[in-house]
């Protein structure tokens, strides 16, 4: 089941396969329905999951990922009718960033985030484990391990008492680091030095461009979501003027709301910069929706009032007419590429032209 057209769904499956790849799966098989909305009970419409669960047999495929957020009870029915694993999107994307969060805020937020998507459905995943370990039963037996539960407490209570706790332990954890980046922003601030933020959609090409701006070697992986911890790096204008550059996290469409929740402080990070560098990638098919989709989630971080510079890079991957279009579209954009260089001196002088500029203090000594 997919929203809007055709193109849409297959650009949006595109990305899945991406994602799914990117997370160390091979994939073998698409499948897309139209329909109104999703079935309440298998998310695909009845018929179609027999289609799917042939599919499945014929691929050999051990797992099914479905290109939205699945229901508790959607996941166990499609689970019971295909046979095999069933991931959604959302749980896809946790995944990915699991793995590949650094810093030690990005793995407490990540962490935060899964446990929240987890808490709901934990029914399944509680009634699973407790058959694992032998039935659960009321006060007491295997699992939890003894003293654990409270009287009269099921193991699926205990397990949920227990993400719960988890789950506001990690807050006030990452609380506690926040207060730490913000005194080190706030350094920053009194010391006048302009902050910008690069955002973009993933994959777009905002690492290489912090490279090809400060000389860093930050990492540059042919993956989605490369960058999840944000790197601040220090750059300069052509006429010596420093400032920060943050990398910020890659941006995808239906970002999981728990990862935006729990991504929060970093992407607020972003709305306190003087300038936003949104980078997309000129050579990808449908780089209007990626622009969209970034300016969608700077709303609600409140960074859509700030001045933002379009980049549009990648134009050594991009074919001369997309060029032309996308400059009618967005006369103001900088074309680069990060690549080979190009635009590199102008995309220079017009981050120089949008950076706040400091008041100037004129003390006149008289003799
Ligand atoms: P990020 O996820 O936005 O940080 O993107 P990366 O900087 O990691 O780049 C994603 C992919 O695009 C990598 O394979 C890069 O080598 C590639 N890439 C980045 N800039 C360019 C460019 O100017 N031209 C081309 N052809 N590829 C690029």
């Amino acid at each position: 089941w997919t929203e809007g057209t055709q193109t849409d769904a297959e650009n949006s499956l595109t990305e899945l396969a991406a994602l799914a790849e990117t997370a160390g799966s091979q994939v073998l098989e698409g499948l897309i329905q139209r329909r109104n909305r999703p079935d309440p009970a298998t998310y695909i419409g009845r018929g179609k999951v027999d289609a799917l669960g042939s599919v499945v047999l014929s691929a050999g495929a051990d797992t099914v990922i479905c290109d939205g957020e699945l229901s508790p009870s959607q996941l166990r029915n499609l689970e019971q009718r295909t046979k095999v694993k069933v991931v959604d999107r959302t749980a896809l994307i946790l995944d990915i960033f699991a793995q590949h969060a650094k810093s030690k805020e990005g793995r407490a937020q990540v962490e935060l985030a899964q446990l929240e998507y987890l808490l709901p459905r934990l029914r399944g995943w509680g009634e699973t484990l407790s058959r694992q370990t032998g039935g659960s039963g009321r006060g007491g037996g295997a699992g939890g391990g003894v003293g654990v539960r409270g009287p009269g407490e099921t193991k699926l209570e205990t397990d949920r008492r227990r993400i719960r706790h988890r789950i506001s332990r990690l807050r006030r954890e990452i609380k506690a680091m926040r207060t730490v980046r913000e005194t080190k922003r706030a350094r920053r601030a009194r010391n006048a030095v302009p902050a910008v933020a690069i955002a973009g959609y993933t994959n777009a090409g905002k690492s290489s461009l912090l490279n090809r701006l400060t000389g860093a070697g930050v990492l540059v992986e042919d993956a989605l979501f490369a960058t999840l911890d944000p790197t601040t790096r220090r750059a300069s204008t052509a006429d010596g003027r420093v400032y920060t550059l943050s990398d910020t996290v890659g941006f995808v469409r239906h970002l999981p709301h728990q990862i935006v929740e729990a991504f929060r402080s970093t992407l607020e990070e972003v709305a306190e910069a003087d300038l936003i560098v949104h980078v997309v990638d000129g050579a990808h098919p449908d780089p209007q929706e990626q622009v969209r989709a970034v300016r969608e989630v700077l709303g609600e971080v409140g960074a859509d009032r700030l001045p933002e510079l379009l980049v549009v890079n990648k134009i050594d991957a991009a074919d001369e007419e997309t060029l032309l279009r996308l400059k009618r579209l967005w006369p103001d954009a900088v074309f680069v590429s990060a690549h080979s260089g190009r635009g590199i001196d102008e995309l220079h002088v017009a981050i120089e032209r949008l950076l706040p500029r400091p008041a100037v203090e004129v003390r006149v000594v008289l003799p």
